[in-house]
């Protein structure tokens, strides 16, 4: 399929998931605006090799007024966003008890309300243009709770709850929403939790192993160019009529 003239807004895809959805969106011939920290200019020069357009915007996703300028910078330089791929999202692991409050805080504006900021910012245009995509990556942590991670479970479970609503809303429009729900994906985000495991004893090779083995029965981690690839179906004709879904793309951690 292609995406030629459509503009893809990929949120955190500086890095992990959300680079690799961009990749594969901007290979299907869609225009990028990338956001997220650190430098861009690797992000943006391998998305420009696709021979597509790319900007990158910094927002801070935690601030509703950068979120603003950032869909205001995206309207500015291609005059629409087609495709809204809420991705940012960060983790804390600790029990309740002592759980930051800002912590809480911090993940539930990224992780959750983010998501309604971008899609309640980007729906008018879509509605007036006719088409549009939304599609929000969740977790396996939006359909299933683990130990320590409340705030994470929490946001993912809403973006879940979330996702249903505005698929609802948008049902007799060429407007659709789901979320994927991945299960663990090698990036800077979960390499984070397994150097923890092997902090605590135990050498990374292990740590890996036993990370997956708790969990994901394919003892193989999902790749972003899987996910990428999935939301590029979300974006077809054939993906048309998934409405409120949640995909999860697990190596079988919800099978169980
Ligand atoms: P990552 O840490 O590799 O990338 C996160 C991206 O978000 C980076 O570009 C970062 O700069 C950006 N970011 C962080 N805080 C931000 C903020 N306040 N404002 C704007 N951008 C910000 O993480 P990842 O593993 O690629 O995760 C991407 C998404 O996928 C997250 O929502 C995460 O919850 C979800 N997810 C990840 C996994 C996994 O196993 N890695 C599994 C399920 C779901």
């Amino acid at each position: 399929m292609t995406l030629k003239g459509k503009t893809a807004l990929v949120t955190g895809s500086t890095s992990g998931i959300g680079l690799g959805i961009a990749q594969v969106l901007a290979q299907a011939g869609a225009n990028i605006v990338l956001n997220g920290f650190g430098d861009p200019a690797p992000a943006i020069a391998q998305i420009k090799h696709q021979g597509v357009e790319a900007i990158h915007h910094p927002a801070d996703l935690s601030n509703i007024r950068q979120i603003e300028q950032l869909f205001a910078a995206a309207e500015r330089a291609f005059g629409a966003v087609d495709i809204l791929v809420n991705n940012a999202g960060i983790q804390h692991v600790a029990p309740v008890e002592q759980f930051p409050v800002e912590a809480w805080d911090k993940i539930i504006a990224l992780n959750l309300s983010a998501v309604f900021h971008g899609s309640r910012l980007v729906l008018p245009g879509m509605r007036e243009r006719g088409w549009g995509r939304i599609v929000n990556i969740a977790s396996v942590h939006g359909l299933v709770g683990s130990t320590g991670k409340a705030a994470y479970v929490a946001a993912k479970h809403g973006v879940v709850g979330l996702t249903k609503v505005i698929g609802l809303e948008t049902a007799t429009s060429n407007i659709t929403c789901n979320a994927i729900c991945p299960g663990w994906v090698l990036t800077p985000l979960v390499q984070k939790q397994i150097d923890d495991r092997a902090a605590n004893g135990g050498d990374a090779q292990q740590a890996q192993h036993d990370l997956l083995a708790e969990k994901q029965p394919s003892l193989a981690f999902v790749t972003p160019q899987h996910l990428g690839e999935l939301v590029l179906f979300l974006c077809s004709e054939a993906g048309s009529q998934v409405r409120g879904a949640a995909w999860n793309v697990d190596g079988g951690w919800l099978a169980q």
